[in-house]
This record gives structure tokens, C-alpha cells and sequence, in this order.
């Protein structure tokens, strides 16, 4: 059976690497029909914080990286916390000092340092060079008796090769001469990482650990544990780097790195999905567009690159735009329906709405389901990330007519006789046929503007150009019937004439 592990310490925020890996595992498990087990590592009692857990758990959620196993659904193989597993990693610490693998150490700390010294001007590896490997069970007894507090240090064979076949790398392999023996339980009884994460892979029964590259040092030291203590080992998957774009390691000095940041920028959990799973991974084809369930169909680990993956955060943004439009209307009605609900009351605050017109009455009309269906329907194409629809249809709905008149880039439609227009525009309006024309919505107005044309012997960019700009009080912006119509529909009858401003 397949059952793979996401494996925080939650000592932070989740970020994107670590949402990478979860995301790894999930599809993984899903594509295999196997489980998704979720493992707390707070070993690290100082830096662990269950605000960050809960942090992280709520991230997963969001991603839509349901666990099967772990923190808030419980399962067989728990606790799945590691600061609540203590008694078992006593039970199979005690087993490996039975079995000679691992051995009382008494050295003190000063000891060590001194070692480490030794060590150096030696130009030697690093590598325990205390007496305790060879101890004899009467120097232990002493020192027993004497209550010295002491660590368990694993016994690593001082010569040979250790060798892993990856699923991503291939065969990986380490010579052991400069590993050294390594602690495995503190003397205050604190068992050491790597040996938790042993103990927990082979009693969780995790068959597959994927997980980052950085994590390979530790397999050298997991797959040695897992050899003394006689457990098979699950098979192995580093995943690569992500890298920033100049190919440094990915960090905050390249922008928003955690997943809580792209929630609050206006990303949707789906384009984040997809977009972390072409980080290293690819379906072979030209297509990046996939939704979850397309990604747990399509996934493998052999289609898993070795090289480091380069994050690039506008091509995150242009998938969100993506994925926002493929979303189904009422649902994206719905998103941008509660942002316009809440943003409209905090525009008007802030005297958005309050420019050359009184906009104030926006804040109801927004609220009205219609006037949204048909503002998401235009607006739509210019928004990337949710939180752009609200300047999107503030910039709709304010009518800076005097500012773009007086641009540089006005300056040929001003030339353009637009006074002309605008005279005509006036009487179209005060005569009640543009009114009557917007009553009947874009069919209306089509008629009305080809008729407008017409009467001025104008057409194409000479009659629109100057149109928008006396309707809209911009040189651009989405479709102008549906501008003009939101316009309409949002109470601003007064629009079409500057001197009422
Ligand atoms: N707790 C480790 C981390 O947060 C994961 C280790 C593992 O996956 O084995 O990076």
C-alpha cells in the first residue's frame, strides 16, 4: 500500500518549497490510491509553536491538501505529532543500545569541544574521536554508578559505502569515513531528528518519502538507522530546489515566498496548485493549464525533473488570471460579488467615489446582484488577482474626465473637434434617446451608437475615441458598451455632461 507523509516543522509559515512537497505527496498518494499521512516534527521544542502548526494546517486546507492521517482527523498509526510519540522513540532507542548499535557516551561538552579542536588542527574530518565507541563495560558501569549523564551515539561503521537508489536521482551513494558517530538521544532524554523521523517513517509505514533535496544528508544517517534497527527502507524521492530567478535559492529578498502571502495578494488556491506542481513536473505536452484532478491523473514521480525549478512570480500571476476566468460565473460572481460588497464601503471612505460626481450611492447599487453579474462580466478580462476587482471597478465607476482631457495623450481627440461630439452627445442624452437606448440594454446601445456614427459621419477609432472619453472620462478601458452601461446602471445619469460635475 502506498502511504506517503508530509512532514512540517512548524517553526514557521508555510512556504512554497514546503507546499511544493505536500503537494508532491498528495498527488502521489491520490494517483496511486494510496494515503496522505500528515506528521507534526516538533522536535525542536524551542522553535515549534502550535500557532505555527495551526498555520500550516489551515494553508494545507486552503491549497485543498487533504490529509488522511495526521493532526484534527487522527488515524491508526498515531499520535502524529512528534513531541507525542516520546515513549516509542525511548522503546526503539533502548533496542539499538541492546543491539550494540548505538552506546552510552559520557563525554561532557567541554570534551567535545575539545575534540572538535584536535580535530581541526589535525585536518580531520569533524568525526567523535572519544573513547565511549570502545568503552569497556566496566568503565561504563563506573561512570553509571557515578549518575554522569551520557547520550546515545549510533555506531557508524568506519569504512564502506552507503548507497540509495532515488526515484528522482538515481543512485545516490556516501562513503561513511567522515560521517562520524552521531548522537541519537540527548541526555536529557530528547531523541535527536534524524531518529525520530526513522522510528516514525516505519511505524507510520510510509512507503515513499518525498521531500526535498536538502533533506539528503539526513537519508545517509535515516538509512543507517533503519539498517540497525532491521526495518526495510520506504523508497526515496529528493525533490530539487526552487530557485529565484537569478538561480539563488528562493528567499524573502525575492518577495512573497509563504502561502498565507498569495492568499492575502488575491491568489486562488487552484492556480497556486497548479502552478507549484510545474515546479520540477510536467505531463511531457506544451499544456500548463490543470486542475486538481487533472494533476492527480496526469502525475508521476518519473516525470519528476532533477534540476532546480525557477520560480517565476508572473507567470504565477498570469495562470491566476487563468484560472479565475476558467472559474464557473456564479462562483466568480460570487468572489468578486464579496469583495465589491466590502471594498465599496472602504472606497467611499476613502473619497474614491467622490470625485467630479457624488458616487456615494455606489455603495448600494454595487450591492445589487445584477449590477455585479454584468461588472464581473466586463471587469473579468483585466483582473489577474481577486483583489484587483476593486480598483477595476473603481476605475469604472470614477470619472476623472477633467485629468484625462488635459493629458498629453488627449490632446489629438481634443483637437479632433471634440466639442463637436460632445455638443452632440449632450442633446442625444437631454433629448432622451441615449437614455432610452441604455434602457434596452447592449442591443440598445449598439443601435443607437451606429445611428450616433451616422449623424456625425464618424466611425471606427474618430467616433469611439472621443465617445469614450466623454462617456467614461478615460482614454481606455474594457468594452464601452459595457462600460457605459454599469455607468448607467450605477445612477450616474449625469455623465454625459462634464458641467454637471
Ligand atoms: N521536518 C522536515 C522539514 O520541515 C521534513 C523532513 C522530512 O520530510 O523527512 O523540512
Amino acid at each position: 500500500e502506498v502511504r506517503v507523509r508530509f512532514a512540517p516543522s512548524p517553526t514557521g509559515n508555510l512556504h512554497v518549497g514546503g507546499a511544493r512537497t505536500a503537494l508532491f505527496n498528495y498527488l502521489f498518494a491520490r494517483s496511486q490510491g494510496g494515503k496522505f499521512v500528515l506528521r507534526i516534527e516538533d522536535t525542536d521544542l524551542e522553535r515549534s509553536t502550535r500557532k505555527s502548526e495551526e498555520a500550516m494546517l489551515n494553508d494545507l486546507s486552503w491549497l485543498g491538501l487533504n490529509w488522511d492521517e495526521g493532526p484534527s482527523v487522527g488515524g491508526d498509526y498515531g499520535p502524529y505529532r512528534q513531541s507525542e510519540r516520546n515513549s516509542l522513540y525511548k522503546e526503539y532507542a533502548e533496542k539499538l543500545l541492546e543491539s550494540g548499535a548505538v552506546y552510552r557516551c559520557f563525554c561532557s561538552n567541554e570534551e567535545l569541544e575539545q575534540m572538535k579542536e584536535r580535530a581541526k588542527q589535525m585536518q580531520l574530518p569533524p568525526v567523535y574521536m572519544g573513547k565511549w565507541r570502545t568503552a569497556s563495560d566496566e568503565e561504563i558501569k563506573q561512570e553509571l554508578a557515578k549518575g554522569t549523564p551520557y547520550t546515545y551515539r549510533f555506531r557508524v561503521p568506519k569504512e564502506g559505502n552507503l548507497k540509495i537508489s532515488d526515484l528522482i536521482r538515481g543512485e545516490v551513494s556516501w562513503s561513511l569515513d567522515t560521517l562520524g558517530d552521531f548522537v541519537i538521544m540527548r541526555s536529557n532524554g530528547q531523541p535527536v531528528y534524524n531518529f525520530c523521523v526513522t522510528v516514525d517513517d516505519t511505524t507510520m509505514r510510509i512507503s515513499h518519502v518525498i521531500r526535498a533535496e536538502e533533506h539528503l544528508p539526513n537519508t545517509l544517517r535515516q538509512a543507517l538507522i533503519y539498517k540497525a534497527l532491521g526495518f526495510s527502507m520506504p523508497s526515496f524521492a529528493h525533490v530539487s530546489l526552487i530557485l529565484a530567478p537569478d538561480r539563488s535559492k528562493l528567499s524573502k529578498r525575492h518577495g512573497a515566498t509563504s502561502v498565507g502571502q498569495f492568499r492575502e495578494m488575491g491568489y486562488l488556491p487552484q492556480a497556486m496548485v497548479n502552478y507549484l506542481a510545474l515546479l520540477g513536473w510536467g505531463d511531457g505536452t506544451e499544456n500548463e493549464f490543470f486542475t486538481i484532478d487533472q494533476l492527480v491523473e496526469k502525475f508521476s514521480i518519473s516525470r519528476v525533473n532533477r534540476s532546480g525549478a525557477i520560480f517565476d512570480s508572473t507567470k504565477l500571476r498570469w495562470m491566476n488570471g487563468q484560472h479565475l476566468r476558467a472559474l464557473p460565473p456564479e462562483e466568480l460572481l460570487k468572489i468578486f460579488g464579496d469583495r465589491w460588497k466590502c471594498t465599496s464601503v472602504l472606497l467611499e471612505s476613502e473619497g474614491i467615489f467622490i470625485q467630479e460626481h457624488d458616487y456615494r450611492h455606489c455603495t448600494l447599487i454595487v450591492t445589487a446582484q445584477i449590477y455585479m453579474q454584468d461588472a464581473t462580466e466586463l471587469l473579468k478580462d483585466g483582473v489577474d488577482l481577486i483583489t484587483e476587482a476593486d480598483t477595476a471597478l473603481s476605475n469604472l465607476l470614477s470619472y476623472p474626465l477633467y485629468t484625462t482631457l488635459s493629458s498629453e495623450e488627449c490632446k489629438p481627440i481634443v483637437q479632433d473637434k471634440l466639442s463637436e461630439v460632445a455638443a452632440s452627445l449632450i442633446s442625444a442624452y437631454d433629448g432622451g434617446e441615449l437614455p432610452a437606448a441604455l434602457e434596452e440594454g447592449h442591443a440598445g446601445w449598439q443601435k443607437w451608437v451606429k445611428g450616433f456614427g451616422k449623424l456625425l459621419k464618424r466611425k471606427g477609432k474618430s467616433l469611439f475615441m472621443p465617445l469614450r472619453v466623454l462617456l467614461t472620462g478615460k482614454l481606455h478601458g474594457p468594452d464601452m458598451g459595457g462600460s457605459i452601461l454599469l455607468i448607467y446602471k450605477a445612477g450616474l445619469r449625469g455623465v454625459v455632461n462634464p458641467e454637471a460635475g
